[in-house]
């Protein structure tokens, strides 16, 4: 199979967020089927000062390649995907990531990340949100904020 070269990833515009949150409960709709936000969401916007900051998977893909089962794979579409029925829950890749975007779930034994499904863009009232089409090779320095940093 060819390489993807290119991936959708998530653009944030601090100026149009009011903080509401709704794409946290959107993610965790997807991820665990519940509104909780937060801890079940792969997104988190965090509160800057005056403004907001996102943290997300940039699917840069750095952790492809340490999973010791093979559990995470780059998509036709460019996603980096970590495969349920593979992961054995060691979590190496949650402590691997340099920006901390693969996350620990508290009810399931793997971890979690973005797949840009766009539910994030779709739920904000105020599109403070945008996936993009980016070349994977350009993905280098997009480092939004290291959460515990
Ligand atoms: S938690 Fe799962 S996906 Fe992550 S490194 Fe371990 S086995 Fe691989
Ligand atoms: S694109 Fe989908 S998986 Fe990624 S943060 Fe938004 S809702 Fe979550």
């Amino acid at each position: 199979m060819e390489k993807p070269k290119t991936v959708k990833i998530l653009k944030f515009h601090p100026e149009r967020c009011d903080g509401g949150l709704g794409c946290e409960k959107a993610c965790s709709q997807v991820h665990f089927k519940s509104d909780e936000g937060g801890d079940k969401s792969a997104i988190r916007i965090i509160k800057d000062g005056t403004t907001f900051k996102m943290h997300v998977c940039d699917q840069r893909g750095l952790c492809l390649d340490m999973c010791p089962v093979g559990a995470l794979e780059r998509r036709k579409n460019g996603t980096v995907w970590l495969d349920k029925n593979i992961c054995i829950g060691c979590q190496a890749c949650v402590g691997f990531c340099p920006i901390g975007a693969m996350r620990k779930s508290d009810v399931r034994i793997e971890p979690f990340k973005c797949i840009s499904c766009g539910a994030c863009v779709r739920a904000c009232p105020n599109n403070a949100l945008e996936l993009v089409e980016v070349k994977i090779e350009d993905i280098k320095e997009i480092v939004y904020h290291k959460q515990g940093v």
